[in-house]
């Protein structure tokens, strides 16, 4: 068997509906990443969608950018002819732009490495969206973005530098001034091997982690067809990313907050029997890629999505579990959004809570002093001082009108 070279970091689009994150990654990938018949329908990403893809150096190719990416090569050549030499791999987390699914997105970006955020070239910026995810990525502390101007091919030479303007203008002084824009089209595949050559570029591979180890759930499957016999069914598979250690098949894992009996939750205990990155299954699961945990529970349990937000370690090392929570809160100001400013909160009033790849609903019992507390309708497990970002309801829309600091 030869050696699987294990994806090294994690890369999210972000940006508003429409702009062209699923086309990039199609893209960067030469895979459709919303497999999903209903969404292909809609022709709109509503989950997380994820896939690893080589980036290979092309080394007789001309011009500045020669890592290009699978589906950037032609029947299995660079486009000049060179063999690719595969250098690393990542892994591209595909998030939705719509309105409606800030809480997948933000669950989606709590442990990356570097966002791409797609930006329509022929519409003015930023959209809410743009705006919301540049957001989400400031809370989350990230400092690694590459900005794809894309839809290149629907406008004029002036329309996108005037585009480009307002693009440096919405990133202003934030953390991400210096971020490199790069016009492409991701439909056209233009420019495409600029976008893959950044990415090795400025995203430099994770490094082996250690300490127990601990995954966050960002889907949960039921992978067997309707009406397979019961001796031949497919234990629940959890989809994820591992944020340090490393497990391996036969391992016996613990999964909290766990099954809720009564007023108590109980961790779910279970054992590791397959571990697998897109369609190859591995020994070792550790961070830097999205992998497939197959386990031994009932896959009733994991089905239709329903642990996304647990987390997942070695039994007896995993964080406490809140049902209620008391935040600090911190308002976040972007240029934008100043009609935030008055946002307070009310008993009865109702927010989400994000934390790790947990989105919970929570009821706001009080808000004194700069401290809010919820009581959650489901609870998360996590360390105490998580930051935990808060979304609520302003004009009808979700916003996020700041984060939180956990203190009990
Ligand atoms: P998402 O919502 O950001 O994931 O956007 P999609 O990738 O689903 O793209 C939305 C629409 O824009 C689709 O109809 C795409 O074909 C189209 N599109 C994406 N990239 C380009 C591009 O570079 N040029 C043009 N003309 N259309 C594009
Ligand atoms: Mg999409």
């Amino acid at each position: 068997m030869s050696r699987y070279i294990y994806p090294d970091a994690i890369i999210a689009t972000a940006g508003h509906v429409d702009h062209g994150k699923t086309t990039l990654v199609h893209a960067l990938s030469g895979v459709w990443v919303a497999r999903y018949s209903e969404e292909i329908k809609r022709a709109m990403t509503v989950k997380l969608g994820y896939i690893t893809i080589g980036l290979y150096e092309c080394q007789s190719m001309e011009g500045e950018f020669r890592i290009i990416s699978d589906g950037l090569l032609k029947d299995g050549k660079c486009p000049n002819g060179d063999e690719p030499v595969l250098k690393r791999k990542v892994s591209i987390l595909d998030v939705p732009g719509h309105e409606v699914l800030i809480s997948t997105m933000i669950s989606g970006i709590s442990y990356i490495d570097a966002a791409m955020l797609v930006v329509d070239a022929s519409m003015p910026v930023p959209q809410p969206q743009t705006e919301e995810h540049f957001t989400a990525l400031t809370i989350m502390g990230l400092n690694k973005l590459i900005v794809a101007q894309n839809k290149l091919d629907l406008v004029s030479k002036e329309q996108a530098l005037d585009n480009y303007k307002q693009i440096k203008r919405f990133l202003g002084n934030t953390w991400a001034k210096n971020s490199p824009i790069i016009p492409v089209s991701s439909l056209h595949r233009i420019n495409i091997e600029a976008i893959s050559s950044l990415i090795d570029q400025l995203v430099p591979p994770r490094e082996v982690s250690s300490g127990d180890f601990r995954m966050l759930v960002l889907r949960s499957f039921n992978v067997n067809k309707p009406g397979t016999t019961p001796d031949k069914l497919i234990g629940g598979v959890l989809g994820g990313t591992v944020t340090k250690g490393s497990a391996k098949v036969g391992d016996e894992i613990e999964i909290r907050p766990g099954l809720k009996l009564g007023n108590k939750y109980e961790p779910i205990i279970t054992k590791i029997v397959s571990i697998a990155i897109g369609n190859e299954y591995i020994e070792e699961a550790r961070p830097g890629g999205l992998v497939g945990i197959g386990t031994e529970l009932d896959p009733a349990l994991t089905k239709a999505d329903s642990l996304v937000g647990s987390v997942v370690g070695k039994p007896g090392t995993l964080p406490p579990v809140w049902s209620e929570m008391t935040l600090e809160f911190s308002r976040i100001e972007m240029p934008s959004n100043s009609s935030l400013k008055d946002v307070t909160f009310k008993p009865k009033d109702i927010v989400m809570i994000h934390v790790g790849s947990a989105a919970v609903m929570g009821i706001v019992k009080g808000f004194h002093g700069g401290k809010l507390d919820v009581t959650l309708r489901k609870a998360v497990s996590t360390e105490q001082s998580s930051k935990v970002v808060i979304t609520k309801q302003v004009n009808n829309r979700w916003r996020i009108v700041g984060y939180g600091i956990l203190k009990d």
